[in-house]
């Protein structure tokens, strides 16, 4: 092979379209990663609180599930399997039952669409539309599911949204958006019950518990269950995309665990696989599975490979109580590390919860200059929010405690040097 030297950026530059992003700001050629390792081909090391977007909720390469799909793999698995009935599928879709659907009483059957989150949003919209007869789809200020059209109707960002004709959505405000005195769900209420608010009755409403892109405003379940007793009520079905909050980011399962309620659809993807490999599941109460045969059809509907890995994170992670626990230990470190940055910079607040915090820095340009200050400094990180002003921390929930506090320092001391660096610059 005649290839680049290491390090050369060339290729990408020359022909990579312009939709590239995530490698602009990690502006490096990555080559290996463990854990919540990664590392760049001149073995530069980086601590990743990225997490591949939270599809890597157990690190880079977890060694039962490489064992797993190596073994697999050398045995002649099947690889393609289309939607037949496969060995793998049979083991994934049997310990999903025993270790999480009925342990929390869901009586949830799994319906594997085309492998990304934007797709298994697409197959909620269109069976909530399906099952209603109806079309109008409520959605959140600020919620993120996906840029295919029907799932980018129902996003919020207008940077995505770019004119396309996105049709057949009404965008409410979430929880807190018109500061904590205004319970915006007072305003789907009255908006419901008035057949003349000129809202469409819906056939879904759609929401992530805690928004993921939206800059990781969580809100509360009282809200929630509000929401899904007025769904219920108004005869529209409740969507919960946990595509991001799911697979234990919040520190359960699924994010809406502890709050009582019962999603009509649950939208999974992103760790699904456990191990990086695209599979997303949208999990659909049995009285609402109207589907005819091969109606949300692909060719890529489950994932054979990660069939196999999800299989080994289900079972690893989720047969017992200790990963939980794990988890929230983790989670109560970042929050006490988040606290005494929130002092550095005026105006910041907390946002988040579980593994999926951040910290707002009010300002998108100072968050900016915070994750390529980390980046220089070896901790790879992401913004979020409308402005982009949330410093965004989505480490793997299975991270080393040494490796989460040695990233909780850099951050800290990227905080407090671009703040050092403001007060020079405004003297
Ligand atoms: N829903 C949520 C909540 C997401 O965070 C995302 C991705 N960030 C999606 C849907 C879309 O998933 P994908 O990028 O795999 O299409």
């Amino acid at each position: 092979m005649n290839l680049p030297p290491p390090g050369d950026k060339s290729i990408f530059q020359r022909r990579e379209s312009e939709a590239r992003g995530y490698c602009r700001r990690f502006d490096v050629v990555f080559g290996s990663a463990s854990g919540a390792l990664l590392r760049d081909v001149r073995g530069r090391e980086y601590i990743d609180f990225l997490a591949g977007c939270a599809a890597l909720n157990y690190g880079h390469n977890d060694p039962d599930m490489s064992t797993a799909l190596i073994e697999h793999i050398q045995g002649s698995g099947i690889t393609m399997g289309l939607d037949l009935h496969t060995e793998a599928k049979q083991a994934f879709m049997t310990q999903f039952e025993r270790h999480i659907l009925a342990p929390r009483g869901l009586p949830h059957r799994m319906q594997f669409t085309g492998p990304t989150g934007t797709n298994a949003v697409e197959a909620a919209l269109k069976l909530a539309r399906k099952v209603t007869g109806r079309h109008n789809v409520v959605a959140f200020t600020n919620g993120y599911h996906g840029v295919t059209l029907g799932s980018l109707a129902a996003t919020g960002s207008r940077y995505h949204r770019m004119g396309a004709p996105l049709a057949g959505v009404t965008r409410l405000p979430y929880d807190g958006y018109l500061g904590a005195g205004f319970d915006t769900a007072d305003l789907l209420e009255r908006m419901l019950d008035d057949p003349s608010s000129g809202l469409d009755a819906p056939a879904a409403i759609l929401l992530e518990t805690v928004q993921g892109e939206g800059g990781l405003t969580a809100a509360t379940p009282a809200w929630v269950e509000r929401v899904a007793s007025l769904a219920r009520r108004h005869g529209a079905l409740l969507i919960v995309d946990d595509v991001q909050a799911g697979c234990g980011r919040t520190g359960r399962f699924f994010s809406f665990e502890g709050m009582d309620l019962q999603p009509d659809l649950i939208v999974l993807s992103k760790s699904l696989s456990g191990y990086g490999l695209p599979l997303a599941m949208l999990l659909v109460h049995p009285e609402r599975d109207q589907w005819r045969p091969a109606e949300h059809n692909g060719t890529f509907r489950g994932n054979t490979h990660a069939f196999v890995t999800a299989r080994v994170a289900v079972e690893k992670f989720w047969s017992g109580p200790v990963f939980q626990m794990e988890v929230a230990r983790r989670a109560q470190i970042v929050t006490q590390h988040l606290e005494r940055m929130a002092r550095r910079v005026h105006g910041s607040r907390l946002k988040g919860r579980g593994m999926m915090q951040g910290l707002d820095v009010v300002s998108g340009e100072l968050a900016g200059q915070i994750c390529d200050r980390c980046f220089e400094q070896g901790l790879i990180l992401e913004t979020s929010g409308a402005h982009d002003q949330v410093l965004k921390i989505l480490a793997p929930l299975t991270i080393g405690l040494d490796t989460l506090e040695r990233g909780l320092a850099i951050l800290d001391q990227a905080i407090a040097a671009s703040m050092v660096l403001g007060l020079r610059q405004a003297a």
